[in-house]
C-alpha cells in the first residue's frame, strides 16, 4: 500500500506574511489528517517562514528547485545542504516550467536529484510531455526518456527517497486536466519502467503523483485510479480553503 502524497507548488507567489496566513489556516484544519502526507513548496524567500509555521505539524516543506553543487561561485543558486539547513524535507526537481524557461535538462535534473539525496532530502521529480509530443504519439517515449535520464546513476534503494510527478505540460495551469484514463495509463507506464529498470519492489513502492489543473472537483476521480498516488497541485494550492478538499480527496487513493 503506497501512502498518498498531496503536494502544493506555489511557484512565484506569496510573501512571508502570506505564507504565515496560509499555514495559520491549513495546519489546524488538517490536524486530524492521517490518510496522506502533505507537502507544500513555497518560494525560497518564504521557506523559513513556512518551516516555522508548520513545526510540529504533519506538513513537510519542499523547495521548488535546487542547485547541484554544495557551495561555490554560483551566484543566485541555493544548494541542497542549504535547504536541509533551513528545515526543508523535499525539493521539486525538473518542473516543466524549469525545463521550458530556465534550460533544465535531464542531465541537470539528474545532478540535482543526486545532490538532494546526498543532503538527506527527498526529491519530487517531474516528467511530462507537451501537447505536440502527445499529438505526435511520442508521449510515452518522452516521459520514459525524462525518467531514465533524471534517475541516471541511482540505485534501487535510492528510489525510496524519490517521488515521481507525472505532469503533462498541456495540463499545467491551463484548466485542461488529463482524463483519469490518460493519467492512469501514463502512470502505469512509468511504474512498469521503474519495475523493469530496478525491480518489482521499486515499481510497487515508488509513489507517482499526477499534476495538471487538479482541483477539488476533479481530484477524487483522478486519485481513484490504481497507479495515481497523490497530486502535485499548483494554482489550487494557493488558498488553504481550495487545497483542503484536495487533501481530503486523497482518501480515494487505492494504490
Ligand atoms: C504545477 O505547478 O505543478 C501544476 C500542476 O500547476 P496547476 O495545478 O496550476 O496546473
Amino acid at each position: 500500500m503506497r501512502r498518498p502524497v498531496m503536494a502544493g507548488n506555489w511557484k512565484l507567489f506569496k510573501t512571508q506574511a502570506q505564507t504565515r496566513d496560509f499555514f495559520g489556516a491549513l495546519v489546524s484544519s488538517i490536524a486530524d489528517v492521517e490518510h496522506c502526507d502533505v507537502v507544500v513548496a513555497p518560494p525560497y524567500t518564504s521557506l523559513v517562514a513556512a518551516v516555522d509555521a508548520t513545526r510540529g505539524s504533519q506538513v513537510s516543506i519542499a523547495a521548488q528547485d535546487v542547485y547541484w553543487e554544495s557551495e561555490g561561485a554560483f551566484t543566485g543558486e541555493v544548494s541542497a545542504p542549504m535547504l536541509a539547513d533551513v528545515g526543508c524535507d523535499y525539493a521539486i526537481i525538473g518542473h516543466s516550467e524549469r525545463r521550458q524557461y530556465f534550460g533544465e535538462t535531464d542531465l541537470t535534473v539528474s545532478r540535482k536529484i543526486r545532490a538532494v539525496l546526498r543532503a538527506g532530502l527527498k526529491a519530487i521529480v517531474c516528467v511530462g510531455e507537451t501537447l505536440d509530443q502527445r499529438d505526435g504519439g511520442g508521449a510515452e517515449a518522452v516521459v520514459q526518456r525524462q525518467l531514465t535520464g533524471g534517475l541516471a546513476e541511482l540505485t534501487g534503494p535510492d528510489l525510496s527517497h524519490i517521488i515521481v510527478a507525472y505532469e503533462p505540460v498541456w495540463a499545467i495551469g491551463t484548466g485542461k486536466v488529463a482524463t483519469p484514463d490518460q493519467a492512469e495509463s501514463a502512470h502505469a507506464h512509468l511504474r512498469s519502467r521503474l519495475a523493469a529498470r530496478y525491480n518489482a519492489e521499486v515499481g510497487d513502492c515508488v509513489r507517482i503523483l499526477y499534476g495538471g489543473s487538479v482541483k477539488a472537483e476533479n481530484a477524487a476521480e483522478l486519485l481513484g485510479q490504481p497507479n495515481i498516488d497523490g497530486a502535485l497541485v499548483g494554482g489550487a494550492s494557493l488558498k488553504a480553503e481550495a487545497f483542503l478538499p484536495i487533501v481530503e480527496a486523497a482518501k480515494a487513493c487505492v494504490g
